[in-house]
């Protein structure tokens, strides 16, 4: 019996891992492979796994399959989760060859049959099959033809048989500048949890409106339309917004989505990218994670892997996401919906109301809108706090990262100020 794609696939993975030493995963169609990704993450809790480094810069389609030189993790496997491609998922240990499958967000992985030519591959010692896999990546079984390694490169590629480092990261995110604080006597209290949790929301709002006005000026200079996807699509994305505060009390990440850089981009994975890029090891202790909507499967398995032990808070539900890693506990994380938070509610009844899909939704005027309402609730919440408790410190630390987002949020804030004035004389 001939080998099968995924065999070929799981021969050219383990191939490709001896040449470069690293992890290696492939997405292959039955005309050869088409894209490759390698880990490059530094230690254990850092979120560039050859996966998650091949599904961001890939040229991936939807009707091939990935083959793995490894066993994926908790984050591969939510990462794969969230881009389901329909040939699925392999891994070979030294006696089976696995594969997992996605429908309707639901992973199911078991053992597959393998041919009696890829028995001995799987079946014998790790060198053994590395020597095998390169055996047959020297006659490119594939389709006969000669074969060239692909390339391994730091640069973003069109991927055609290039294997790309790390995935390309969005340049326009603004670094968490220095903050004041963190406040004494911190603690995670109500009025913490409504901070933030509007912060999140106003993270949103007000990149959403930076994201117009870049926009109209942009419009202006070239004197045509300037679309979503345009150089400052940063602002452009799912609108979904993430906070990460220590247990401390110091803010020290953000994120928003940026979906034109990649669908992966999630809130959560860009606040936890943004504090990757100059920090490495587990997350502080005692993390909390404020983002406006339930984190998906990628983002709970990016949030398991880099944060142990974090507590979650979000404050739309998401139904299509049910058992994901942080629903498991994994790594003692744990996860709360903040009940008496109106605007997620408010968000997931438009979203009935408009039958549409989460993301579809939330790019609604009257999902923005919604977002100024807790916008407006954040400021509202600087303006009643009493100056001698700790969460005034917050607030002030929450609304210099808002003011350092966007130059607009203290013009904003006047605004609101302005209206309070109007609205006692
Ligand atoms: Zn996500």
């Amino acid at each position: 019996m001939p080998l099968s794609l995924h065999e070929k696939g799981l021969y050219f993975a383990h191939a490709l891992a001896e040449l470069t030493g690293a992890q290696v995963a492939v997405y292959i169609e039955p005309t050869g492979v088409k894209a490759g990704g390698i880990r490059t993450a530094t230690d254990q809790y850092q979120i560039r796994t050859a996966l998650v480094n091949l599904l961001r810069n890939g040229n991936c389609g939807r009707a091939g399959l990935i083959c793995l030189s490894y066993v994926p993790g908790e984050l591969d496997k939510g990462m794969f989760q969230m881009n389901s491609v329909t040939g699925g998922l392999f891994w070979a240990t030294a006696t089976q060859i696995y594969k997992a499958t996605v429908a309707s967000f639901v992973w199911t992985a078991g053992v597959v049959a393998y041919s009696d030519d890829a028995r001995p591959w799987v079946t014998s010692s790790e060198t053994n099959r590395i020597v095998m896999a390169n055996t047959w990546l020297r006659y490119n079984l594939m389709d006969g033809r000669p074969f060239h390694p692909p390339m391994v490169s730091t640069e973003l590629s069109d991927m055609r048989g290039q294997l790309v480092r790390e995935y390309a990261f969005p340049h326009s995110m603004v670094a968490v500048p220095d903050l004041t604080g963190p406040p004494s006597g911190y603690r995670p209290t109500p009025l913490v949890d409504a901070i933030l949790m509007n912060l999140a929301y106003a993270i949103v709002r007000v990149s959403w409106a930076e994201g117009a006005i870049k926009r109209r000026s942009l419009d202006s200079e070239t004197g045509r339309t300037v679309t979503r996807s345009d150089p400052y699509d940063v602002f452009s994305g799912h609108n979904i917004g993430s906070v990460l505060i220590d247990g401390n009390g110091k803010i020290f990440g953000w994120g928003l989505n940026t979906n034109s850089h990649g669908a992966s981009l999630h809130g959560e994975t860009m606040a936890v990218l943004t504090w990757q890029r100059t920090n490495s090891g587990p997350m502080p202790e005692g993390t909390r994670v404020y983002t406006t909507l339930k984190p998906c499967y990628m983002c709970a398995g990016t949030l398991v892997t880099a944060a142990p032990g974090c507590t979650v808070i979000y404050g739309q539900d998401d139904v299509n996401i049910t058992n994901s890693a942080l629903d498991r506990r994994v790594n003692n994380c744990t996860t709360e919906v903040r009940a008496h938070e109106t605007t997620g509610h408010a968000l997931l009844a438009l979203q009935t109301e408009q039958d549409e899909s989460t993301t579809g939704s939330l790019a609604s005027d009257e999902a923005s809108s919604l977002m100024g309402d807790a916008l407006n609730e954040f400021f509202e919440i600087g303006v009643n706090i009493p100056p001698s408790r700790f969460e005034s410190d917050l607030w002030g630390q929450a609304m210099d990262l808002l003011s350092a987002i966007s130059p607009h949020a203290k013009i904003l804030y006047r605004f609101y100020l302005k209206g309070l004035t109007a609205g006692t004389s």
